[in-house]
């Protein structure tokens, strides 16, 4: 279904970012993963996706948090394929404190990664998919980019940040063969998250499957974790032609966790 397309997937070393790089491997895209990580186990990983879906992919180990580095790494993909068809903002990175304890080194950390990270990465796509008359921004967002937590200020911040930043690129590129939409996941059981099961599982001295379990139950209507495959899957959905009309929204993916 996406033969042809090139990808770039932000975040991809890991957990979601993954999940959604492999879902576009196997539609036939050509992929651009990013992402931090033992340098063997990335290549082994690229060539694998390469091998297993016969489409190219290329790794790009930029560091997200500098804006300048986001737009290089647009830049160097459209300098290798040609063309930027599909921009995932996917990485992202968590801290949780009070907001009087809430150190300002870690607030400008999640604030560049999670929210500029996504500004310049589409001010850098929008020119190429503009003059392709075709383009997909999907921006991972999450349910605290629709409802608030204690403790996570700059990651609810960013995530709303990201929301709006979604509706204003939809505007701006509306009839121009671009959408421009944003995910909203509840909890996967990614890295990201099982720091804070740990943290949780430390707190109440329990183990950790009964601290996952804890977790899901404050949140999560389902009680079940959401998977980066699940993910993987609406992201090729909103790259799809059947969403050429879906733009300047979010799709929940979270169990029921905003439904209440
Ligand atoms: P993860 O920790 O598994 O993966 C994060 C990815 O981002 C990794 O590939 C990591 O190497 C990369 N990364 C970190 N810092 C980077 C930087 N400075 N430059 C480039 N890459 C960098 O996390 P995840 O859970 O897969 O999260 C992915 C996205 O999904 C994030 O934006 C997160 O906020 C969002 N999200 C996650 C959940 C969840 O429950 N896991 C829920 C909602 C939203």
């Amino acid at each position: 279904m996406l033969k042809g397309k090139v990808a770039v997937v932000t975040g991809s070393t890991s957990g979601i970012g993954l999940g959604i790089a492999t879902a576009f491997a196997q539609q036939g895209a050509d992929v651009v993963l990013n992402g931090f990580g033992d340098a063997g186990e990335i290549e082994a990983l690229r060539a694998r996706l390469a091998e297993e879906h016969g489409v190219k992919v290329l790794y790009d180990g930029a560091d997200l948090s500098k804006g300048e580095a986001v737009r290089q790494m647009v830049a160097n993909t459209v300098q290798t394929f040609g063309r930027i068809d599909i921009l995932v903002n996917n990485a992202g990175i968590q801290h949780t404190a009070l907001i009087e304890d809430f150190p300002i080194d870690k607030w400008d950390a999640v604030i560049a990664l999670n929210l500029s990270a996504v500004f310049h990465g589409s001010a850098a796509a929008l020119p190429h998919m503009k003059k392709q008359g075709w383009g997909r921004i999907i921006n991972i967002a999450s349910a605290h980019g629709l409802v608030g937590s204690a403790q996570k200020s700059a990651y609810v911040a960013a995530k709303h940040g990201v929301v709006g930043l979604t509706k204003v690129t939809a505007l701006e590129t509306a009839g121009q063969g671009i959408t421009a939409n944003a995910i909203c996941p509840g909890w996967v059981r990614t890295p990201l998250v099982e720091k804070q099961i740990t943290a949780l599982a430390e707190r109440g001295h329990t183990d950790q499957e009964a601290a996952a379990r804890e977790l899901l139950g404050e949140k999560q209507p389902s009680l079940q974790f959401v998977t980066p495959e699940q993910l993987g899957g609406t992201a090729v959905y909103l790259a799809s032609e059947a969403a050429a009309q879906v733009t300047g929204t979010t799709i929940s993916v979270d169990g029921g966790w905003t439904a209440r």
